[in-house]
């Protein structure tokens, strides 16, 4: 009798009486500590002459996966500002946004047919601040429709599609990468510095690399039938490209090809 209690205590001592807490919030991000991205944000933040404002779409806080967070933190304070509503500017933010939006130097990012490639705007007469309206794209579209305040701004586009397209399409999370992505793609043409995108975009690619390794992205996604041999065709160039991208720094076409049993 006494040898079974005691081999109970063994037993219960046994046990780690502290097991790690996968709720634990991290106090920057607010993600759980084991999809934390914190370690992939630049340091110090980035300093810009550029501003990012973000009109948000209120569905998009639900869905959001704070990419817009990761912008605002991999930025020196006060570069990137976040507003939201589904009409701008409204009542919460009218004081804030009048003044940007009566400013010859606001742009805003918005594919109307009147639009400029970013890439032609006259940076020696910057800093800007740059609009970007974040939702899906028919909530885009309504905030833009309901906004005639934006209608009058200058209307900019980005004409380069890149990678960073193809994973907004593809993941199920499209719209919140988006944000993100686009901002960094900009502030690299407007700061003149290239290498400005891909540092911010980091803790999103930690982020989709730590989803990837976990079988988290949506079942159907392309990326993850991939990575399980799951994917009947073979890997066309732009999906090798986003793999590179999301993966790794493989280059050449074989590394791509071979990406699928690494990734
Ligand atoms: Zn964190």
């Amino acid at each position: 009798m006494t040898i079974t209690t005691n081999e109970a205590w063994q037993d219960l001592i046994g046990i780690n009486a502290d097991p790690p807490n996968m709720r634990d919030k991290c106090e920057q991000c607010k993600r759980p500590v084991v999809v934390c991205w914190c370690s992939a944000l630049p340091q110090p933040p980035i300093a810009t002459a550029s501003q990012i404002v973000i009109l948000q779409h209120p569905a998009e806080e639900k869905r959001s996966l704070r990419t817009a967070l990761m912008l605002q933190l991999g930025l020196e304070s006060g570069k990137c500002l976040v507003y939201k509503g589904k009409r701008f500017p409204n009542a919460r933010n009218q004081a804030a946004l009048q003044k940007l939006f009566d400013s010859s130097q606001t742009l805003l990012l918005y594919p109307s047919k009147d639009s400029v490639p970013l890439e032609q705007i006259d940076r020696s007469a910057g800093p800007y601040t740059l609009v970007l309206i974040n939702g899906t794209w028919p909530q885009a579209k309504a905030i833009y429709a309901s906004s005639s305040a934006l209608h009058r701004l200058r209307q900019v586009k980005l004409i380069s599609v890149g990678i960073s397209d193809y994973i907004i399409r593809t993941q199920p999370t499209e719209g919140c990468l988006s944000t993100l992505e686009t901002a960094a793609k900009c502030l690299a043409v407007l700061e003149s510095q290239p290498e400005l995108r891909e540092r911010l975009v980091r803790p999103l690619h930690a982020l989709c690399k730590y989803q990837l390794d976990n079988g988290a992205v949506e079942h159907q996604s392309k990326e993850f039938l991939l990575k399980n041999n799951q994917y009947p065709k073979s890997i066309g160039k732009r999906l090798g490209r986003l793999l590179n991208t999301v993966c790794g720094s493989a280059n050449s076409s074989e590394e791509q090809q071979t990406i699928k049993q690494q990734c």
